[in-house]
C-alpha cells in the first residue's frame, strides 16, 4: 500500500461566488419574510420549484436546512427535541433536526449570514417522489403556522416510467394551481413558468456538465467539492443566478482539466460514493480520501439535481417526468443499471454504500446490491454505517479504519 501522504483536496476559485449566491438567496428570503411579500413557499429539494417560482414565490428548501445544520454539526444536539414530541429517532434526521432546531429558535443562518431565523411561510409544498417523510415534516409546519399544505403523491419503484405515471402527476401538479394562485395573488402567467422551466433545464445542462468532467482523469473535482457546490442546483434552479454561476464553475472546472490539475494531488484511485453524504464529517472524510490519493469522482447523490427532461414547451407534463424519473423513485433492476452506466463513464475502481440510519430511501446497500454489483463489475464495494445528520450513528475511529483497509485491498487487486 502506498503510504497515506499529507494531501488535501485542492479548492475551487468558484467557492467565492457560490458564497454570495447562497447568500442572496437567504437575504432576500429574509427580507420578504419580514415584509409579507413575495409570498414564501417551501419547497421540497425536488419538489415543483419551477411551477413556485413561475407564480411569484419565494421558494425556500427545509432540506437545505438540513443540510445546513448537519454541516455545522449543530444536528445532533437538537434532534432530541423533536423526539420528545413523538419523533422518532430512526426517522430522516433532516426532518427531526429541522423541527428540533424550530422549536429551539436555533437555525445555522444566523452565524453564517446574521438571519435571526428560518422564513415563515405562506404555503408548503411537498412531493413524495423522494419518501414519506417529507409529507410529515412539511405537515408538522403547516399546522405550526396554520398555513396550506399541498402535495404530490408520486408513484414509487418505476422501472420504466410509463406515460399513465406522466399525466397522473402532470395533472396532480396542475389541480395545484388555483389553490397557489389565491395564496400568492398573482394570476398563473404561463409565460413566467414556462421561462423558470427554461432557466432550470439550462442549469441542470451546466450542473451535469459539471459533473461529469470528473470523468476526466485525473479528476477536477470530487464529490466532497460537488456536495458544496450543488447548493445553487437546488435552491437557485429557475432562477439566472444558478445559470450564471453553473456557466462560472463550469469553466474553472475545464481550465483544471486541460492543464491537468488534479483535485487530489497524485490520484491513485478513483470511487463512487452511493447514498446520503455524511454532512458533519465531510472535511475528514474528503482529507483521508486525499491522503490516501483516492478521488470519490462520482456520486448518485449530486447526480439526484439533473433534470434532463424539462421542456418548456410542455411545462407541466416534462416536470412531472423530470421529477419521476429520479433515482431514488426507481426499482433495483434500473438502479444497478444506472450505477453501471456511471462505471462505463467515470471508470472508478471501487463503490462506497452509505447505509444511512435514518434515511432507507437513500440506503441502497441493504438488499444486496454491492454484492450484485460489486461481480458485475468485479470491483470491491464498502459499506460505511452512519447518517445524514445524526452523528451518534457514526463511528469515526471505524470508518476510518474500513477505508483504509479497503484502500489497502484496490492496492493489492492493482486497481
Ligand atoms: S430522502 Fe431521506 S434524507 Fe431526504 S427527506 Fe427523505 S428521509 Fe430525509
Amino acid at each position: 500500500m502506498l503510504s497515506p501522504q499529507k494531501n488535501v483536496r485542492k479548492e475551487l476559485n468558484a467557492a467565492s461566488v457560490l458564497k454570495k449566491v447562497m447568500a442572496d438567496h437567504f437575504y432576500e428570503l429574509n427580507r420578504a419574510s419580514k415584509a409579507g411579500s413575495p409570498k414564501i413557499a417551501w419547497c421540497t429539494s425536488v419538489g415543483p420549484a419551477e411551477l413556485l417560482r413561475g407564480m411569484g414565490f419565494l421558494v425556500y428548501y427545509p432540506e437545505n436546512h438540513g443540510a445546513m445544520l448537519g454541516a455545522t454539526r449543530m444536528a445532533s444536539d437538537l434532534i432530541p427535541y423533536a423526539n420528545a414530541i413523538g419523533y422518532s429517532p430512526d426517522i430522516c434526521s433532516y426532518l427531526t433536526s429541522d423541527i428540533g432546531a424550530y422549536l429551539q429558535k436555533k437555525t445555522p443562518l444566523t452565524k453564517s449570514y446574521g438571519i435571526e431565523s428560518i422564513p415563515r411561510p405562506d404555503v408548503l409544498v411537498f412531493n413524495t417522489n423522494q419518501c414519506r417523510d417529507v409529507q410529515d415534516w412539511f405537515s408538522w409546519y403547516a399546522r405550526e403556522f396554520k398555513v396550506p399544505v399541498f402535495g404530490i403523491h408520486t408513484h414509487r419503484g418505476i422501472q420504466t416510467l410509463h406515460e399513465y405515471q406522466v399525466a397522473d402527476i402532470a395533472r396532480q401538479i396542475r389541480d395545484m394551481t388555483p389553490e397557489l394562485e389565491k395564496i400568492s395573488g398573482q394570476k398563473f402567467d404561463r409565460e413566467r413558468f414556462r421561462d423558470s422551466i427554461r432557466l432550470s433545464r439550462r442549469t441542470s445542462h451546466l450542473w451535469r456538465a459539471c459533473l461529469e468532467s470528473a470523468a476526466a482523469v485525473p479528476a477536477p473535482w470530487t464529490f466532497f467539492d460537488a456536495t458544496i457546490h450543488m447548493g445553487p442546483a437546488v435552491v437557485a434552479r429557475g432562477t439566472p443566478a444558478g445559470v450564471d454561476y453553473y456557466e462560472i464553475l463550469l469553466n474553472e472546472l475545464n481550465d483544471r482539466i486541460q492543464n491537468k490539475i488534479a483535485a487530489v494531488e497524485g490520484e491513485k484511485h478513483r470511487l463512487y460514493w452511493e447514498g446520503m453524504p455524511i454532512w458533519g464529517k465531510l472535511r475528514p472524510l474528503s482529507d483521508q480520501f486525499a491522503s490516501l490519493r483516492s478521488s470519490v469522482v462520482a456520486s448518485t447523490y449530486c447526480n439526484s439535481w439533473i433534470f434532463d427532461q424539462l421542456d418548456p414547451d410542455r411545462p407541466f407534463e416534462s416536470m412531472a417526468a423530470a421529477y419521476t424519473e429520479l433515482f431514488i423513485v426507481r426499482d433495483e433492476t434500473y438502479k444497478e443499471r444506472y450505477i453501471r452506466d456511471c462505471f462505463e463513464r467515470y471508470r472508478f475502481d471501487g463503490i462506497i454504500f452509505h447505509d444511512a440510519k435514518t434515511c432507507p430511501n437513500n440506503s441502497n446497500n441493504r438488499y444486496g446490491m454491492p454484492d450484485r454489483l460489486g461481480r458485475a463489475l468485479n470491483i470491491p464495494t464498502l459499506v460505511i454505517n452512519g447518517d445524514l445528520n445524526d452523528l451518534r450513528c457514526y463511528s469515526e475511529e471505524q470508518t476510518r479504519t474500513n477505508i483504509e483497509a479497503f484502500i489497502e485491498q484496490l492496492d493489492e487487486m492493482g486497481k
